[in-house]
């Protein structure tokens, strides 16, 4: 008895103690997508929950559906050795474990990520296990054969699911997610004392989660130009020092596109400033389509505007300016508009704000004066 009591005490200031680090990591960003993968991280790693996949996702009032965010795990069972052994041997701690930025590029690449995020379930009776999560707020786990057969038709065939525990992300009573994780790789049976750490830790998450929703939304708000909808120029001035210093330190290129609409005074005399300012929102629409999610997208000044392409070499952003060139040219919505571009590139055009930034300037001074409607670097 006394030998029973000695254990749970240990286990369960364990328990407190990885929460703790958990949550202390959790609060030294605001960043959504740092926030998803911390916890995420949190539930797969050794350090922690150590479930072999987890997977997260988020309601979506509007629509009235769960929307796959994240999903982190092996793809395969060999992918699962190669990492647990590399964890193993550089005896990763939790703090590098979430080494956030270069995990989240590698994430791009992961199957199961992808898988995820192309998950849409709507909140309904009929929806399964993972819709009644959100509807009851409380966590289900599918172990027994009899809940297995139950479940197989819904999301476990789209993720392989086979046993596996679900809980909701909890944030001041309301639900915001679910959690769904599992032991794919070790086929670990999952205990009651799991499904209750996990059941914890999710509220701890889902706090986190609405605290950075709500300050990205300040943050986009109080940073982006009321017309466009565009980053404001105050703002991209600050991203491009974090992008200086994060490029420097890794040795990674990264291109700067410098755009200004071709005679828009005309066009405005001609057809007046509020026609203006539809082609204005129009143009923005169209970088913002064609430009990738890292991309940085900013209105620089009344009719310029810029575009931050992180880890992107001079001659891929050149094909990018050409066909956004192109879009410009081609739309239906906005005739006879064109647009010039100068190109700059981190190193080799400038290694500061200033001296990339008249790079390209001076580039796309050079496609005004040769005829317009052109790219120049
Ligand atoms: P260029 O091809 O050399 O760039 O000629 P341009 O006429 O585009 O250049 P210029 O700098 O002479 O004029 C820019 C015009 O952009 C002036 C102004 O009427 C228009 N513009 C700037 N900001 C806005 C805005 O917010 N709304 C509208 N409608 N027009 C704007
Ligand atoms: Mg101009
Ligand atoms: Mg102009």
């Amino acid at each position: 008895m006394k030998k029973n009591f000695k254990e749970a005490y240990h286990r369960a200031q364990a328990e407190l103690e990885m929460l703790y680090e958990i949550g202390n990591a959790m609060h030294v960003t605001l960043n959504l997508e740092k926030i998803l993968y911390i916890i995420l991280t949190s539930v797969t790693s050794h350090v922690g929950l150590s479930f072999n996949r987890a997977m997260l996702l988020l309601v979506n009032e509007k629509e009235n559906r769960l929307e796959g965010k994240m999903g982190i795990g092996p793809d395969s069972a060999e992918d699962a050795n190669a990492v647990w052994s590399h964890i193993e041997k550089h005896k990763m701690g939790f703090d590098e474990l979430i080494e956030t930025r270069s995990q989240l590029e590698h994430l791009n690449k992961s199957q199961l990520n992808k898988t995820v995020r192309s998950i849409k379930i709507p909140i309904s009776d009929d929806s399964g296990v993972v819709a009644a999560t959100v509807m009851e707020g409380m966590p289900f786990a599918i172990i027994s054969e009899k809940a297995k057969q139950k479940t197989k038709s819904e999301i476990s065939q789209i993720l392989n699911l086979e046993e596996f525990v679900t809980v909701p992300l909890k944030a001041r009573d309301k639900t915001i997610g679910v959690i769904v994780a599992d032991n794919l790789y070790t086929k670990k049976p999952i205990t009651n004392d799991h499904i209750r750490m996990l059941t914890t830790f999710a509220n701890q998450a889902g706090l986190a989660i609405e605290n950075s929703r709500l300050y990205e939304r300040t943050v986009v708000l109080s940073n982006s130009d009321s017309l466009t909808g565009l980053w404001h120029h105050g703002y991209f001035q600050y991203l491009l020092g974090q992008e200086i210093e994060y490029a420097s330190s890794r040795k990674q290129p990264f291109t700067i596109l410098m755009i200004d609409i071709d005679d828009f005074k005309k066009f405005n005399d001609t057809h007046g400033h509020q026609a203006g300012d539809a082609i204005l929102r129009s143009i923005s629409s169209i970088f913002k389509t064609i430009s990738k999610r890292i991309d940085i997208v900013a209105r620089y000044g009344g009719e310029e505007f810029v575009i931050l392409l992180p880890a992107t070499k001079k001659e891929e952003a050149i094909v990018l300016a050409e066909r956004l060139r192109n879009a410009i040219e081609e739309s239906k919505d906005i005739r006879g508009i064109t647009i010039s571009t100068g190109v700059a590139s981190f190193p080799e055009d400038g290694k500061e704000k200033e001296s990339l930034i008249s790079s390209a300037d001076r580039a796309l001074y050079q496609a005004k004066r040769t005829g317009k409607n052109k790219v120049c670097s």
